[in-house]
């Protein structure tokens, strides 16, 4: 038992920058948990007189939490899933290294790439929201773990070193270069890895035991070949990497690099590369990449911990990677690993020479691992036709392995549509004699460099917003479940019922008699002013007339001036509502077969069985709901829970957590009273303090993945980010 309450109390003391104290050896302990909480409490009070602020805002006092049950009860159970605040390594002396003589190979691996990213974390104040880990050596044994003897050995030995000799040693690798301190700051890098790996699982797992899943995310430009060659037969290890690869003519020119390396022996399957072939790959590109192969994989693999091989060369304005993609496109990337492995996961820098977008992109990441909501995604949401072949050959070679691919049809193309470009662009730079022409490649690089300077710097206006002030409001009719709801959501009960009489006579004099329908509008339309006015990022608002409420909701918002909402409905419900101005995405997720009803670009029925006791609705959430989604871009998001749900609880979370990088996580969810004890469920995903269970992974039976082939044959010339093969492509285009 006191293990337990120090598994769920160091995430709290931790938040208050106190650590478990030494003094309360757990296996003295008495197994009793309140005993064990009282001894922990007055060890507190005595150690502390005046205990700290939370880095969070969501979690209570010390104090408090040892002394009100009902706090600890609801905060046991609400966000004890995951420790609740975010760690930050960084030291000073990591940027001591740096290239002594002239070596463009090298020239781009400086101590400002961190410095900035530093110098921008700080000016968005995210480095005093983090928790601050101290960094640590590696030792030897921890680096020989993957390295040889020998290479430690070369490298020890450059400690001493001139430069003439640095010189000498660095010429033996390729594109590596040493440094006096190379070492040390290797050394460091190693040990605040492998801190924060440990500040991240110790919430949860005790020292010695051993994880079982994890998954590796390379979002880095360049492909992890030596993270494939250490893990490549381990089945316990999901390796995921794209990388810019033009045919095997970009370093590290491997033909290992491609879409079929699934990986050897037993970890066949456990190798997802996705070759870029050409550059200018985008946000959709990415979102594609991860909607169809990344996600529908990383949930059926169950991780418990990620770790991301963090480089943000494939960012936008980066002279390594040339691709497009925009800053806040990482905090998208990272909301969606956050929703694995209960939130437990760690970002390690890797590349990123554009300091600027570099930098930026840095502090996207940070800010979505703080829980912010994230910026809307910028740019046309449509996958380039090179980036679709990828996935259509990476989800083809990983078929045998993966059940959420078990009914792909599309097979492995070979003609690639940048094939033959690429083979013109390679004999043109072959045949080049010009002198002139590297030159004037390298001015372009410079105004180039410029250009996206100016650009982030307007764009980063245009994106970044004020966080509202409360994550989560919630309006019950029932007052006997507020007690049941994430301490950090505010209980609404206050409206003009006058003003609202007069509203609701207008549209139907009948409901107006009605005390309780009354008070259900009231509650919604309170809920929904406070996220249209940004006091509120979202809400929750139970209705006895959850359809009507609905239909109020929506011409409320456009009374304020929003051009699109997505409204999901879950269960049996009719709008009465005009869907032709794509002012609304009317999705109907519910059992009974409407034969006669067609979908259309804005009004479409999912018909889903679930499967009781597990959660089957992962391919229908990643391969459809959230790529129609993206392409619509809504302003806000209403979902509604009414009754005859073909969804349980663990798919409603896992639909109200991942649809949360839209609309800037405006989301608004009615719930129909007869479905009330759904709301702590709900408000948890929706408050956003931990990541909910989304229940054992079930693979779509055969009925429902024909049911969202169907759509998508249907819908992916409307809604593109639903394109995973080039047959969609070519009949979409
Ligand atoms: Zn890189």
């Amino acid at each position: 038992m006191c293990v337990a309450v120090r598994d769920s109390c160091a995430p709290l003391l931790l938040c208050h920058g106190l650590s478990w104290p030494d003094s309360l050896d757990c296996d003295r302990f008495p197994a009793d948990e309140d005993m064990c909480l009282a001894s922990l409490s007055k060890e507190y009070k005595h150690i502390h007189k005046e205990l700290p602020k939370p880095i969070c805002q969501t979690c209570p006092a010390v104090e408090e939490f040892f002394t009100q049950k009902r706090v600890l009860d609801v905060f046991c159970a609400n966000n004890f899933a995951m420790a609740s605040g975010t760690a930050l390594i960084y030291d000073d002396e990591m940027t001591s290294c740096k290239l002594l003589w002239d070596d463009p190979e090298c020239d781009i691996e400086v101590p400002e790439r961190l410095l900035s990213s530093y110098e921008q974390l700080k000016h968005y104040h995210l480095v005093e929201r983090c928790i601050h880990v101290p960094v640590r050596e590696g030792t030897e044994e921890e680096i020989m773990l993957v390295h040889s003897s020998e290479y430690l050995e070369v490298v020890k030995s450059t400690q001493t070193m001139n430069e003439e000799e640095l010189r000498r040693v660095s010429e033996n690798y390729d594109a590596v270069y040493f440094h006096p301190n190379t070492y040390r700051c290797a050394k460091l890098a190693v040990g605040a890895t492998l801190q924060l790996v440990d500040s991240v699982i110790s919430g949860k797992v005790h020292n010695g035991m051993a994880l079982v899943r994890i998954l590796i995310v390379d979002w880095d430009v360049h492909h992890g070949q030596g993270i494939q060659y250490v893990f490549e037969e381990d089945p316990s290890v999901l390796y995921y990497s794209w990388h810019r690869y033009e045919h095997q003519q970009f370093w590290p020119l491997l033909r290992e690099s491609d879409y079929d390396a699934v990986g050897q022996g037993k970890g066949k399957g456990f190798n997802l590369n996705v070759p870029w072939n050409k550059v200018g790959m985008g946000n959709s590109d990415y979102l594609a990449a991860f909607f169809h192969v990344l996600l529908p994989v990383a949930f059926e693999f169950v991780p418990e911990l990620i770790l991301v091989s963090s480089g943000y060369d494939s960012g936008i304005g980066d002279p390594e990677g040339q691709m497009n993609a925009t800053p806040e496109c990482f905090a998208h990337l990272t909301h969606f690993l956050m929703q694995l492995a209960n939130g437990r996961v760690c970002a390690v820098l890797e590349g990123g020479y554009h300091l600027k977008s570099l930098s930026e992109s840095v502090c996207m990441t940070v800010k979505t691992l703080l829980r912010d909501p994230l910026p809307q995604i910028s740019g046309e949401m449509a996958p380039c036709l090179s980036a679709v072949e990828s996935i259509q050959n990476v989800r083809a070679a990983h078929k045998p392995y993966w059940k959420c691919l078990m009914y792909e049809e599309a097979t492995p193309l070979h003609n690639l549509s940048t094939k033959s470009q690429q083979m013109m662009e390679a004999e043109l730079i072959q045949t080049s004699t010009h002198p002139t022409a590297k030159q004037a490649v390298g001015t372009t690089n410079s105004d180039e460099a410029i250009k996206t300077d100016r650009f982030l710097e307007s764009h980063m206006k245009k994106i970044l917003f004020p966080v509202p002030p409360v994550k989560t409001a919630a309006a019950i009719v029932s007052k006997a479940d507020a007690h049941l709801l994430p301490i950090s959501v505010q209980v609404e009960m206050e409206m003009n019922a006058q003003e609202l009489k007069t509203l609701v006579s207008a549209f139907d004099a009948e409901l107006v008699k009605e005390e309780k329908a009354l008070l259900s509008l009231q509650n919604v339309l309170a809920v929904l002013d406070k996220i249209l006015k940004k006091k509120v990022c979202n809400g929750i608002a139970e209705s006895s007339v959850a359809s009507v409420s609905t239909t109020f909701a929506l011409k409320h918002c456009f009374d304020f001036g929003l051009q699109r909402v997505l409204c999901i409905v879950v269960g049996d419900m009719d709008l009465e509502l005009d869907l032709d101005d794509g002012k609304i995405l009317l999705m109907n997720i519910c059992q009974k077969q409407q034969t006669e009803k067609t979908n259309s670009k804005y009004h479409i029925s999912l018909n889903w069985k679930e499967d009781a006791g597990r959660n089957n609705f992962f391919c229908a959430v990643l391969g459809f709901i959230l790529p129609v989604a993206y392409s619509y871009q809504p302003d806000l998001m209403i979902i509604v829970i009414g009754p005859n749900r073909s969804l349980g609880v663990n798919a409603i979370s896992l639909l109200t957590c991942l649809l949360q990088g839209l609309a800037e996580s405006r989301i608004l969810v009615v719930i129909q009273d007869t479905e009330i004890k759904l709301v702590q469920s709900v408000a948890k995903a929706l408050s956003g303090v931990s990541t909910p269970d989304f229940g054992a992974y079930a693979p779509a039976s055969q009925e429902n993945v024909f049911e969202i082939k169907q759509l998508k044959d249907q819908l992916q010339q409307e809604w593109k980010m639903l394109r995973c093969s080039v047959k969609d492509w070519i009949s979409g285009s």
